[in-house]
């Protein structure tokens, strides 16, 4: 069986985790900070806090933001659940806006006829590793006073117009679940070069423990500590960040080999006539999280039943969110309210797209794709 997505771990990742269970220290402690540290290097922003998921980032960010009941929050409707839980959790409203068939994320074009008095912030989601249209995000986050807090779970590596996707002036957060770029298990980052608003996560993800009374009262000792507000726990732990730590050098070498998997399949489809094959626009370095190929005489069910016969594990990316149960009930979103989602939605199949994806299963995917849309 080709797996979907498996993580890519070797003795790195097992040597340095066997380090910290013998350490002594387990939760999060220095590993931690130097994960910390040297992430917030590599994509070049000023601060970067360490969360147990991008979720948590995500529901973070948005307190520290401001958010409260009665906002709204304008983001895509082409993404996973999270994005929008996390905003219906504080009691504001998740505002969807269409994506564009190009690129599948966020189209600024239509962002601004659904900003209202109450919108507060947008969370442009990079799909699959394509950074957003940034630029005509920030002109309307400037126009109408918004917060821009990126979704960039897809997007670790990634660039826009030669900028580190969470190197900008905003908050940033990436996951490091199972499938995505760089994993530790579970967990995330928040990044951002506002140094009140670490500070703030950094208490608010340990119980609201503040950090500074300890710098304070130094001389009675680590006992010591002040609750500024009811904080969550949402850390880290050393033995996450440090399979983050062994990862992290492999990184560049891994976005090179998801580079050329992606072009390889963009070569071998080219001429394929039941297929459109995804683009990648010229101001920006993608991620290449997935490979989201369409399927244009849509018996998508059936191709991803056959591929699982040849023994292909594939996925789709995503089931608009306008389109669950909950969503509907919730906020009364109903079919053919984004209708450039629902089209990408009934076409996409994500076929596997990760650095110890070997040339041999590279054909084989190939030829049963060729085979069953021709
Ligand atoms: C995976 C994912 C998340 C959530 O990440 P977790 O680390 O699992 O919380 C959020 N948004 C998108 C687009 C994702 O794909």
């Amino acid at each position: 069986m080709i797996a979907f997505a498996p993580p890519c771990i070797d003795q790195k990742e097992i040597s340095t985790v066997v380090r910290v269970l013998k350490s002594g220290w387990l939760t999060m402690g220095h590993v931690t900070h130097d994960f910390e540290d040297r992430f917030a290097r590599y994509v070049g922003a000023k601060h970067a806090v360490a969360v147990n998921s991008c979720t948590s980032g995500l529901f973070l960010s948005l307190i520290v933001s401001g958010i409260k009941p009665g906002d709204e929050v304008i983001t895509s409707p082409f993404t996973f659940a999270a994005t929008a839980n996390v905003v219906h959790q504080l009691g504001a409203k998740p505002v969807f806006v269409d994506i564009d068939r190009e690129t599948f994320n966020l189209d600024p074009r239509k962002v601004a006829t659904k900003i209202t008095s109450r919108t507060k912030a947008i969370i442009p989601v990079h799909y699959g590793g394509q950074p957003c249209d940034l630029c005509a995000i920030d002109h309307l986050a400037k126009d109408y006073k918004l917060l821009v807090i990126e979704d960039a779970a897809h997007a670790l590596g990634a660039s826009y117009e030669g900028q580190k996707i969470g190197s900008r002036n905003n908050l940033t957060c990436f996951s490091f679940y199972v499938t995505k770029p760089l994993t530790t298990g579970e967990g995330g980052m928040i990044t951002t070069s506002d140094e009140k608003l670490a500070m703030r996560l950094r208490t608010l993800r340990l119980h609201g423990i503040s950090h500074d009374a300890w710098k304070r009262y130094d001389g009675t000792g680590h006992w010591y500590y002040e609750l500024r507000e009811a904080g969550f726990k949402m850390n880290t732990t050393d033995l996450n960040a440090a399979i983050g730590l062994a990862q992290l050098p492999k990184l560049d070498g891994f976005t090179a080999r998801r580079e050329r998997l992606f072009k390889a399949y963009n070569e071998a489809f080219a001429d394929v006539e039941g297929v459109i094959t995804p683009t990648v626009r010229p101001n920006v370095q993608s991620s290449y999280h997935l490979y989201p190929l369409l399927l244009k005489k849509k018996k998508r069910a059936a191709v991803i039943h056959a591929l699982q016969q040849k023994g292909i594990a594939t996925s789709v990316h995503f089931i608009p969110l306008h389109l669950q149960p909950f969503y509907q009930q919730a906020y009364g979103y109903r079919k053919g309210d984004f209708p450039e989602a629902e089209w990408v939605y009934e076409r996409e199949i994500s076929l596997p797209i990760y650095p110890q994806l070997d040339k041999k299963s590279l054909r084989h995917i190939i030829d049963s794709v060729k085979e069953l849309v021709a």
